[in-house]
């Protein structure tokens, strides 16, 4: 059975203290109570090894937002796998639009981005998703097939079912405009369809896939109803407790 997961994306927002105090915040929120989904928030980087030993992680898993594309040596100012999982870390957000725009983050750098997640046994929650020229013009599918092809699609099926899949169309994210639930539905069932005829159905099945783009407390119930929405990757709701609880708590 696949996983319902609502994972929380930070991006680079809060000091060391105000994550601190976020993760802490969202810790007794949530402690004592039955969660129906996976709980993940994806710090800064210099925030994982703090946040990680002041929660519950068997409650909240922490994310990292990105890695190295490679494994160690000198390249300045990168972060590696193996440091973000020395800090107690288990997930990394990989393919996030953001990355991809502003650091030209392409499929090839994503490959070795997801091989080295995988090598050190942490998860990739590994984004796609169409920009607004693209859904305008009806090619979302086309287009979010291709990413998946250049990248996690090269997987080995063992590999593939350690993945988290994240579709977060681009003109959705931060903007406060929320695909309607059907487009929402509508893609993920798509991606999840190309799964199987890639996978076959037992991998699609089990495959989690989220939905990522102005999800927030009153909009996740309905959009988690859908058969193919496994949960969200939320960003601005994902830095109040209140808003991301009840995000949670639409499971
Ligand atoms: C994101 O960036 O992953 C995201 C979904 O952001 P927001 O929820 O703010 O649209």
């Amino acid at each position: 059975m696949r996983k319902n997961i609502v994972a929380g994306n930070w991006k680079m927002n809060k000091t060391l203290q105000e994550g601190l105090a976020l993760a802490t915040e969202l810790n007794a929120a949530l402690a004592g109570s039955e969660l129906n989904c996976d709980v993940v928030i994806g710090t800064p980087y210099i925030h994982l090894a703090s946040v990680s030993a002041a929660i519950d992680t068997t409650k909240i898993g922490v994310a990292a937002q990105n890695c190295a594309n490679k494994a160690s040596g000198a390249y300045t100012g990168e972060i590696s796998v193996s440091m973000i999982k020395s800090t107690g870390a288990k997930y990394v957000i990989l393919g996030h639009s953001e990355r991809r725009e502003y650091y030209a983050e392409t499929s090839a750098i994503l490959n070795e981005k997801v091989a080295l997640t995988l090598a050190e046994g942490l998860t990739p929650i590994y984004c796609c998703g169409e920009a607004l020229e693209v859904r305008n013009a009806n090619q979302q599918n086309a287009y979010v097939k291709n990413q998946l092809e250049e990248t996690v699609f090269n997987l080995s099926a063992d590999d593939f079912q350690k993945i988290v899949i994240a579709y977060e169309p681009i003109w959705a994210i931060g903007t406060g405009v929320t695909a309607s639930t059907e487009q929402a539905q509508d893609t993920l069932a798509y991606i999840r369809t190309i799964i199987a005829e890639k996978f076959g159905q037992e991998i699609a099945e089990g495959t989690s896939i989220l939905y990522g783009g102005s999800c927030n407390a009153k909009n996740a119930a309905e959009l988690f109803s859908q058969p193919d929405i496994d949960g969200g990757l939320i960003g601005g709701a994902s830095l109040k407790v209140e808003d991301f609880k009840a995000i949670i708590d639409a499971f």
